[in-house]
């Protein structure tokens, strides 16, 4: 692996977006780092982590963006979308509020982000099964309308998170490549 980062193919920056407390950073340590933990806002400032994946023989180095706190002050700049080839709209499925934001975060995605990103719809805490607040349906008709890919994760248990991003990866590949 000496010369592992010469060989890389292509970087894809993924922006995730949503309200706070959603997941996201989990979701992020759990695909960059398979971590998860209990308290985890250290830092509050736009940050991101890098994994890096082979996809069709290519090595793919995917560059996620985690908006670290800075959702609740509204201040998600046009900088954070710049260059991003895909997004990760990610509610809490617990919290209705936090999907009926979704349009919102649609809007300001396509006000912001290039026309041809690849945008994922995220229901995260599924291992919270019994306090489920949005069904599954109501999930996917929203993604099927707004031409979505949709998925339903827990970064806790780790479920569908490889999957989820591989899928949203493996597609901007595909549209890039
Ligand atoms: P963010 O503000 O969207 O980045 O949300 P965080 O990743 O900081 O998570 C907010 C809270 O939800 C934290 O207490 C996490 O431990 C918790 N959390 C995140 N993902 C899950 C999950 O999949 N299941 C459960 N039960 N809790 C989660």
């Amino acid at each position: 692996y000496g010369d592992f980062n010469q060989k890389i193919d292509y970087v894809f920056k993924v922006v995730l977006i949503g309200d706070s407390a959603v997941g996201k950073t989990q979701l992020l340590a759990r695909f960059a780092r398979n971590e998860f933990s209990v308290d985890s806002k250290a830092t509050i400032g736009v940050e991101f982590q890098t994994k890096t994946l082979v996809i069709d023989q290519k090595i793919v180095k995917a560059q996620i963006w985690d908006t670290a706190g800075q959702e609740r002050y509204r201040a998600v700049t046009s900088a954070y979308y710049r260059g991003a080839v895909g997004a990760m709209l990610v509610y809490d499925m617990t919290k209705r509020q936090s999907f009926d934001h979704m349009a919102r975060w649609l809007e300001e995605l396509r006000d912001h982000a290039d026309k041809n990103i690849v945008i994922m719809l995220i229901g995260n805490k599924c291992d919270l099964g019994s306090l489920r607040a949005v069904p599954t349906e109501d999930a996917q008709e929203f993604a099927q309308r707004e031409n979505l890919f949709f998925m339903e994760t827990s970064a806790l248990e780790a479920t569908n998170v490889e999957t989820t991003f591989l899928t949203i990866l493996t597609e901007i590949y595909r549209i890039i490549s």
